[in-house]
């Protein structure tokens, strides 16, 4: 595994991760994000229907917990991971533990990884100087990378571990990888990012289609304010949403709504023709409405968290590419303004 830096701008890195997998072909590009999966398989979706979402990340995440229950099975399989989920080709990434329903640690055993890269983890919970001696004495031996972990936390906290954050990769060499746990929300994305994070998990658009959303946030930092409506909304005009969120904190349901997405279960969305976003190239925009996915969650149907899944996946592979693409133009700074102003 081998990293080469193209761009450094204000902290943030563009480049590529190259020698990746076996055969030492595989490369990916960073800013990204690597695809979540449950044991293997994307949430909602079979292989087939994966293929047809663009920007699929080359590296899928998987979590050593579900690895450790198929233990036996795969030592008597004897062909290794990738071709048991039926994902022979794709890079796999093992995690310790699933963003989304974390699970006690202790798995450290399993002889499956034996021959595989090991990413080391920085520690050291808000403490400074653990953190710093986490970070160097990692940094000192044979790792092919780095994970950050224990950065996630309320907003309240983020701010602190941000500055720790930026303590942390100063340390940390620069041609190595830097994956980082239980961040994934836009505006904290770009935060990290600019604290020269490189790779994330995308489990926030499994989580946004858990709860029956669609992401909408706008990552197009070329077009103009109004074009940005349209596309959200199908019309110019600016939805207030905030009375739904307040209903929402009343009830204690949802309570993780964000500003990214709208949540399609709402009454409001059962004759809105739109597409979930106008412009939108993923096939669930392509042939369906706002409508009919509202229909089919109000009726419990599966297939609303299939067409959910397609989207969601699609539109948060896509900010990363928009990224990327704003760091080659040196826009980073109009992004993140965008973003930031849809955030709250
Ligand atoms: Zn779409």
């Amino acid at each position: 595994m081998k990293l080469s830096l193209t761009k450094v701008v204000n902290g943030c890195r563009l480049g590529k991760i190259k020698n990746l997998g076996k055969t030492r072909d595989h490369t990916m590009d960073i800013p990204g994000c690597l695809l979540y999966t449950k044991t293997g398989s994307a949430p909602h979706l079979t292989h087939h229907t994966l293929r047809n979402i663009h920007g699929v990340p080359a590296m899928a995440q998987l979590t050593l917990s579900s690895l450790a229950e198929q233990h036996e099975v795969l030592t008597e399989y004897k062909e290794g991971v990738g071709k048991f989920i039926g994902m022979p080709e794709s890079l796999l990434y093992c995690s310790l533990h699933d963003p989304v329903s974390p699970c006690p640690a202790g798995y450290v055993t399993n002889k499956v990884l034996q021959k595989s890269v090991i990413i080391g983890v920085i520690e050291g919970g808000d403490v400074m100087e653990e953190r710093l001696r986490s970070a160097r004495e990692t940094a000192k031996r044979p790792v092919g990378g780095f994970l950050l972990d224990g950065f996630q936390g309320n907003p309240t906290t983020l701010e602190t571990r941000l500055c720790l954050l930026s303590s942390v990769t100063a340390e940390l060499p620069e041609d190595k990888p830097r994956l980082i746990s239980g961040i994934g929300r836009p505006d904290e994305v770009l935060k990290c990012i600019e604290r020269g994070v490189d790779l994330f998990e995308s489990f926030f658009p499994y989580q946004v289609t858990e709860r029956g959303g669609a992401l909408t946030f706008s990552f197009d930092y070329q077009l103009n304010p109004e074009e940005i409506l349209l596309q959200q909304n199908g019309t110019q005009e600016e939805i207030k949403c905030v009375d739904q969120i307040k209903k929402m904190e009343i009830t204690g349901c949802n309570q993780e709504i964000t500003s990214f997405e709208i949540n399609l279960k709402e009454k409001m969305y059962q004759e809105d023709f739109n597409p979930l976003v106008r412009g939108c190239s993923c096939y669930c925009c392509k042939n369906h409405t706002r409508a009919y996915i509202h229909h089919l969650l109000v009726t419990n149907e599966l297939l609303a968290g299939v067409l959910l899944m397609m989207h969601n996946f699609e539109h948060y592979f896509g900010f990363f590419h928009s990224i990327r693409e704003a760091l080659k133009n040196d826009k980073l700074a109009q992004l993140k303004e965008l973003i930031h102003r849809q955030a709250s």
